[in-house]
């Protein structure tokens, strides 16, 4: 079956002498692998299109198992990310993160959305790494079936106690009081009400809210320990854009 779809690439593999494997999040059908052949040579028409983050309307034919780039038109390269080693570290994150999630073409449409909102944003500069990857790594697991329960405490149902703590292995809130009450092995990370607030507008808010939230800074270490610990608990391996995030990642004061 051929495709015709708006597509990102978010891995890239060199094959042969000019040939590349590519991998795309697509609009209408997820995560597909396709083969564009002499895409590594700088004078082949798709060379720019097979970048990383290069987004772009597909044509894939079908053919003997696989798929074949037959034609892209780009849309957008987001270039400003490769001239900043913490932008290109924390989009290829974001790139290596959509692939593990592999989103299925019922959630591809969405998750295409917050990827290229969060890709543009970095780009852009129009607000820190430090709230679009807490902001990613949330939403982007509560739309592929990891949704935390962030309504109330789990224990008692209580909505704002005076001490509210997060499991991110269970993806739920318990207050104070509940938590003495629980087992002494999973870590319960205590929050503060401005994270609690931020961690239920990006789990619950309509798209077109969710990049406009407050958070103080001070806060926006804590929202990123949350995000990542509940990233890794519920996803239950490592990433190698994630530790080179980690080396190079700086907080802005
Ligand atoms: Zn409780």
């Amino acid at each position: 079956m051929n495709l015709k779809t708006p597509g990102i690439v978010i891995k890239e593999q060199k094959i042969n002498q000019g040939d590349k494997l590519l991998t795309f999040l697509t609009r209408d059908h997820g995560v597909i692998s396709a083969y564009a052949n002499g895409s590594g040579r700088p004078k082949s028409r798709l060379a720019p299109a097979s970048e990383l983050f290069a987004y772009s309307d597909l044509m894939l034919f079908y053919h003997r198992d696989r798929y074949i780039v037959d034609d892209a038109d780009i849309i957008e390269i987001f270039f400003e990310i490769r001239s900043d080693i913490e932008k290109l570290a924390f989009a290829s994150y974001c790139a290596e993160l959509t692939a593990s999630l592999s989103p299925t073409s019922e959630d591809s449409a969405e998750f295409l959305r917050l990827l290229l909102n969060t890709l543009h944003l970095t780009a852009k500069n129009k607000l820190p790494v430090s709230v679009l990857k807490p902001i990613f790594e949330l939403r982007s697991l509560s739309i592929s079936g990891f949704l935390p329960d962030l309504v109330a405490c789990k224990g008692c149902g209580e909505y704002l106690g005076d001490e509210m703590l997060f499991s991110p292995l269970e993806g739920a809130l318990s207050c104070g009081a509940c938590r003495k009450n629980e087992d002494m092995l999973s870590t319960w990370i205590p929050l503060s009400e401005g994270v609690l607030s931020a961690m239920r507008h990006i789990v619950y808010s309509d798209f077109e809210k969710l990049f406009s939230f407050r958070l103080n800074r001070a806060e926006h270490p804590l929202l990123m320990d949350c995000a990542e610990q509940y990233m890794l608990a519920q996803t239950e391996r490592t990433y190698h854009s994630l530790e080179f995030f980690r080396s190079v990642f700086q907080f802005q004061d």
